[in-house]
């Protein structure tokens, strides 16, 4: 089925109030399949003028059916987007796969994901609120939690479906009226969640999509007057002017920047266990993934061990384009492939121990990188400090625990980290006393956890999305005191 055929919703259009409406400026952008190098269609090029209109539908909507829905109502919409999402679950991988390259079944995944957030949130809705305070004699006083209206969400391209029915769903859920401003290079499952939303009955203006750049649109959105809180999920370099222009409005920001997430593998470790996390969490979506663990720390006495393993299971990696569903896809564009060569041309000197293959019917004009392990790397070597977004990982040898802490700790990210140990003792420790958003102990990602906060802490970002805590930082309390004597 060509993509053509699965897309049933205009994709040169914005969603705005409800409906599918042109572009002020009337321009389009070109929509690249990362497999084959081919355009295979246009979206629109959205500018501030329909940022603007967007945010008018929103606050509209704030005032309207949406604003004075209950959060039972709200939650019912929320599944039933949900189990529309779940009819369509094949079709949305399959363009998500022409879009950004990801192998059907990860693709398939990220749709899974996005329904299971509309089902978590959907049960969560009213069952958030705010509590009565013992107080002075003659008073009664009582908190409530109350949306912060209209929120901007700015997305990247790796994860397009889950990222927006985190960020989104979670914005939903507390009853702000929802902004998205997609990726340029991934925005097809965006409009097709727009389109699910509103056959699911979601009131107009609650959800408004504008596709476009990201110094166009995505600038005019952060930048907007009107809007009362933004989630980003991007670079640590675009997440810094999201935040100075929001410092700007004074309107909270939640930042879900980079990682250079390290695993730990001590001499205790089950490596039977290990290897197939120690890899995927590498390799997975090419490794273009915000959590991806392109650091393994390995005690010296298992180092080799570990190193020969993992080598092998490289050679096993095959890449190719989407729809042939292999291990890796291609990435998702020219100029991510090259970012990704500037990394392994800085790695020349190091040794390649591992390597994935290309197959031989991959087109010349995808995006395709071979998987890449280098061992054994110094910590402060480049491919084991920057974040590289591609499929490569270092391995570094540590002698002891505190060596492990230090090497584990010595970047500037801090999103995921995961310890293998089968000592209880080692384990609480270190959970400790890695800096990290989340901790994982003999297991690397606990199956994407939709019920598990997530974010980051240094140039990882702040804030929190996903399970409830989502739903603290997409509402604002409101105190309120009355004295009755
Ligand atoms: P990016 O360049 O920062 O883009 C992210 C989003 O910001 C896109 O929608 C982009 O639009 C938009 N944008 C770009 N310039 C902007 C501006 N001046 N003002 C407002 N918005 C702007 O990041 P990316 O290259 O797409 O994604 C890769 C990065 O995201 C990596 O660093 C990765 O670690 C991080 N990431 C983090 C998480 C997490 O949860 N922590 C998850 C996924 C990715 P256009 O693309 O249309 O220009
Ligand atoms: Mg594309």
């Amino acid at each position: 089925m060509s993509l053509a055929q699965d897309l049933w919703f205009n994709t040169e259009k914005c969603f705005i109030n409800g409906a599918w409406i042109a572009p002020i400026s009337g321009g389009t952008l070109p929509v690249e399949d990362p497999s084959t190098g081919q355009i295979t269609g246009a979206i629109a090029r959205g500018t501030s003028a329909d940022i603007d209109a967007a945010v008018d539908a929103a606050e509209s909507a704030l005032t309207g059916e949406w604003g004075r829905m209950s959060a039972l109502e709200r939650g019912r919409i929320l599944a039933r987007i949900g189990q529309l999402v779940l009819t369509r679950v094949d079709q949305l991988a399959r363009i998500e796969a022409q879009d950004v390259g990801k192998p059907l079944t990860q693709a398939r995944a990220d749709a899974v994901a996005l329904a299971r957030y509309m089902e978590f949130y959907a049960g969560a809705a009213d069952k958030i609120h705010g509590e009565t305070i013992p107080y002075l004699d003659g008073y009664t006083v009582y908190t409530l939690r109350e949306p912060h209206g209209v929120t901007g969400h700015i997305v990247p391209w790796n994860y397009p479906m889950q990222i927006i029915g985190r960020s989104v769903g979670a914005a939903l859920t507390m009853g702000n009226a929802c902004v998205l401003k997609p990726a340029e290079e991934a925005c097809l499952t965006a409009l097709a969640f727009a389109e699910i939303a509103r056959e699911a009955g979601l009131p107009a203006g609650a959800l408004n999509v504008v596709p476009g750049l990201g110094n166009e649109a995505g600038a005019a959105l952060s930048s907007h007057p009107g809007v009362h809180h933004i989630s980003f999920t991007g670079s640590v370099g675009v997440g810094k002017l999201i935040q100075k222009s929001a410092g700007e409005n004074v309107v909270p920001v939640t930042l879900e920047l980079g990682g250079k997430s390290p695993q730990l593998v001590f001499e205790d470790a089950d490596i039977d266990d290990a290897l197939p996390f120690l890899v995927n969490a590498g390799i997975q979506n090419a490794g273009q993934t915000c959590s991806a663990s392109s650091r393994i720390l390995v005690h010296r006495s298992r180092f080799d061990e570990v190193c020969e393993r993992m080598a092998q299971s490289y050679s096993a990696l095959k890449v190719g384009p989407a729809l042939s569903d292999l291990n890796v896809g291609p990435l998702i564009s020219a100029r991510q492939k090259e970012i990704v060569s500037g990394f392994l041309n800085a790695g020349a000197q190091l040794e390649k121990i591992g390597e994935g293959v290309i197959v031989s019917d991959a087109p010349q004009s995808g995006h395709y990188i071979a998987p890449t392990l280098f061992a054994p790397v110094d910590a402060n070597h480049s491919l084991a400090q920057d974040e590289i977004f591609g499929p490569v990982q270092v391995v570094i040898p540590f002698d002891n625990e505190d060596e492990a802490a230090m090497i584990a700790n010595g970047t500037d990210f801090g999103l995921v980290a995961s310890i293998w140990t089968e000592s209880g003792a080692r384990q609480m420790r270190l959970a400790k006393r890695l800096r990290s958003g989340q901790v994982f102990i003999n297991n690397y990602g606990a199956g994407g956890g939709v019920e598990l906060p997530f974010g980051g802490v240094g140039k990882s970002g702040h804030g929190r999305e996903k399970g409830f805590e989502a739903l603290y930082g997409f509402s604002t309390l409101k105190t309120v005191a009355a004295k009755h004597g």
